[in-house]
């Protein structure tokens, strides 16, 4: 399993993350809901130190990181292990769809090009996009590039994948075939920590839900305890409101 335990995040004097307790089974897929602005984002960028946590600590993969006093070697050692889809996909606009699959596994992982290759081209393959090899980003349509984003967060094979909000910047039609790829993953064994706002999806794939508000996990559970029997006032209105 994996325990993200105790998160405490502050930008200057604002304290975003107020002890943030998350374990995660093997295989599982946590979704996570919330107001803007409740910390979900920040939550998931400080699990692979995109930003730097005040004081918490991760255990993955036989790793136990404390997120104050990480060293390069720990923060490294979470990266291998970890990989994110982004909610602006953040690919290299530079480089070709292929490349941009490949770069995480020969950077990162010191991979040869030739098995490289043949992994990218395999994760290419898995979201449907292989014919799209040699395009670049900009040829793409915002579901395809994000269907690219999960190809190279797949190539890494990693023990946890994290998803920021990956259909909120997509246009309403583009958003099933981005969100069909993830319930794949899913089906398949992926342990995923899913920030998302597509409450159907939430409802249909994850094995427990966990509603964040105010910098701290309000309420957590199945689907259907969290959608249909909401515990707390705040996770009620948050769910009325969507109605
Ligand atoms: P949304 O659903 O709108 O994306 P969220 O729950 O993901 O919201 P975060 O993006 O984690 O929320 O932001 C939480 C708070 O932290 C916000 O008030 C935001 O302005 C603040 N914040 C986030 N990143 C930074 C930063 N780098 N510097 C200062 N403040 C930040």
């Amino acid at each position: 399993q994996i325990e993200i335990i105790d998160v405490h995040k502050s930008f200057g004097n604002h304290q975003i993350l107020k002890g943030v307790n998350v374990v995660v089974q093997e295989g599982e897929v946590v979704c996570i809901l919330g107001p803007s602005g409740s910390g979900k984002t920040t939550f998931l960028r400080c699990i692979n130190f995109l930003e730097r946590a005040n004081a918490g600590r991760i255990v993955l993969a036989g790793h136990r990181v404390d997120f104050s006093a990480a060293t390069r070697k720990a923060i490294k050692a979470i990266r291998m292990n970890t990989a994110m889809v982004f909610q602006g996909y953040e690919l290299f606009k530079h480089m070709t769809v292929l490349q941009n699959v490949m770069e995480g596994l020969v950077t990162v992982r010191k991979m040869p090009k030739k098995m490289a290759t043949v992994i990218a081209e395999r994760s290419l393959e898995k979201v449907g996009l292989y014919d799209k090899a040699s395009a670049y980003p900009s040829q793409l349509s915002g579901g395809q590039q994000q269907r690219i984003g999960i190809a190279r967060a797949m190539a890494l094979d990693p023990e946890l994948m994290l998803f920021d909000e990956p259909t909120s910047a997509l246009d309403p039609e583009l958003v099933d075939e981005v969100l069909a790829i993830m319930k794949e993953l899913a089906s398949s064994g992926k342990t995923m920590i899913i920030v998302t706002h597509e409450m159907q999806f939430a409802y249909e794939v994850a094995d427990r839900v966990i509603f964040m508000a105010d910098g701290k996990v309000l309420e957590s559970g199945t689907p259907d305890q969290v959608f249909n029997h909401p515990k707390e006032a705040r996770t009620q209105e948050f769910l009325a409101r969507l109605n």
